[in-house]
């Protein structure tokens, strides 16, 4: 029998109300020992019942609450489940847990409620990971995603591809029991057409997880550009808040200023930096190895250009070192008159895209917006495409799988015997299981749940 297990399930700190979840076969047992219902016909599965907890050695009354009986198996971890809705404070939570876990439940550890549902199989592995994402998701469009491999759909993708492959291994198998020389031929053709089909499925999943990755875990977005330029400006309008200081003096912005926000629900870091100025400014100095260092870490780089003063010095270096990155270019201060023109900077930067502002009047904010978004789908995935890789476990995965499907591909077209082929075909089958939690070890399982907090 499992152990029965509890924990506090909502988050440390003052609330309404505070919930302890208990799941296991003593769950109901433990609550008929500590929970006087109010109503005397007493608990009744999965009718909220009021009363109070009272710790039955003393006969002390410790809270006043709400509970609820789940019998399994349509419950979260498909066990019976009770949860009981405290005051929301540490010491009725802490005092209420103490007396379940003296009548017979034991402490749970992080995850190990969700845990439970993957073993019970109620989700799968990787529905199990959106669990942790959807709690984490900062942006509508992150919480989306999560949802949607919540629901399965990730799943069910892999879960076709892993039928293709069994289909195949179907082929080859009957083909090494019963080989017939007139049919080896159709059976080497029909093979790489379907292994293509396979690969193909893969790299499409694959492709999706760049973006995936910016969707989970955010798009690193410098502002570079010359002092007085307008890069706290622009922050600020992009944060809509008077955040970063805006003032004339060049210099001033010293050192990094990093902000988290959602760009039309992509969650985005986003990092003014203070120049790349020579200096003998020391403080000003450490500002610029900042600037050089998130510089280089950027998905994306905004380089802004100050449209009513001539081009100088600084802007060329930038524009040396945005070479090899992803950029937009920025033209800003439109509302002056103008000294810098569009052609010269396209002269300069033929690769980058070009946006004209004015932040003084809030012109051309919304175009960079929309421009930061399309560099993310980079063109590849429709906004409305929900079945994403976002998690570095399951790229880590589809990768080796697509070795092994190019392999196998190879062979097939050198005509090798399928002996070897099926070896490779059945390595790709057992890698994608490993996403879904079918052929997975133990330690990646313990591994998964580690992520977790406690009462989830
Ligand atoms: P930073 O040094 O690059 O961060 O530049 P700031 O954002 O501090 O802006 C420098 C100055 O330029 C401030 O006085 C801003 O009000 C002004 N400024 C910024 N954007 C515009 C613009 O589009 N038009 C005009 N006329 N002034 C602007």
């Amino acid at each position: 029998m499992e152990d029965t297990i509890a924990a506090i399930a909502t988050p440390p700190g003052e609330g309404g109300i505070g919930i302890i979840r208990i799941s296991g076969e003593n769950a109901q047992n433990v609550l008929t020992k500590i929970f006087v219902p109010a109503n005397p016909s007493g608990i009744e599965n999965r009718k909220m019942s009021y009363g109070t907890i009272v710790d039955p050695s003393s006969g002390q009354v410790i809270d006043e609450v709400l509970s609820v009986y789940m019998k399994g198996p349509k419950t979260y971890t498909v066990e019976d489940v009770v949860e009981i809705n405290c005051h929301g404070g540490m010491v009725p939570l802490r005092r209420t847990l103490e007396l379940v876990l003296k009548y017979g439940a034991r402490m749970a550890e992080p995850g190990e409620f969700t845990k439970r549902a993957f073993l019970n199989g109620r989700l799968d592995l990787s529905q199990a990971e959106a669990v942790i994402d959807v709690i984490k998701a900062k942006t509508d469009k992150t919480f989306d995603v999560a949802m949607n491999q919540l629901e399965g759909n990730f799943s069910k993708k892999i879960k076709e591809i892993r039928k293709k492959l069994v289909d195949i291994l179907v082929n080859i198998t009957v083909n090494i029991d019963y080989p017939d020389e007139d049919i080896e031929e159709i059976t080497y053709d029909t093979l790489e057409k379907d292994l293509i089909s396979v690969n193909d499925d893969i790299r499409k999943l694959l492709t999706s997880a760049d973006t995936g990755r910016i969707i989970q875990e955010g798009l690193n977005v410098a502002i570079i550009g010359k002092p007085n330029v307008g890069k706290s400006s622009l922050m600020n309008s992009l944060l809509n808040e008077a955040r970063a200081i805006v003032t004339e003096i060049p210099g001033t912005t010293r050192d990094t200023i990093e902000e988290h926000l959602s760009i039309k629900g992509i969650p985005v870091r986003l990092t003014d930096t203070a120049g790349i100025r020579e200096t003998d400014d020391m403080i000003e100095q450490i500002g610029i190895e900042k600037s050089k260092e998130s510089f280089n870490q950027a998905d994306l780089v905004i380089f802004i250009i100050d449209s009513s003063r001539e081009l100088g010095q600084e802007d060329r270096e930038i524009v040396e070192l945005i070479d090899q990155k992803k950029a937009i270019v920025v033209l800003n201060k439109v509302d002056l008159e103008p000294v810098v023109s569009r052609e010269a900077i396209e002269k300069m930067l033929p690769e980058a895209s070009l946006i004209e502002t004015s932040m003084e009047r809030q012109q051309g904010i919304d175009l960079l917006e929309e421009k930061i978004v399309e560099m993310v789908y980079g063109g590849k995935v429709s906004q409305s495409d929900r079945i994403m890789v976002t998690n570095v476990r399951h790229k880590n995965i589809l990768e080796t799988a697509e070795r092994a499907i190019c392999d196998a591909i190879e062979m097939t077209k050198k005509k090798e015997a399928l002996e070897f082929i099926e070896i490779d075909v059945n390595s790709s089958y057992e890698n994608l299981g490993e996403i879904i939690g079918e052929t997975v070890q133990d330690d990646i399982i313990n591994e998964v749940f580690a992520r977790f907090c406690l009462g989830k």
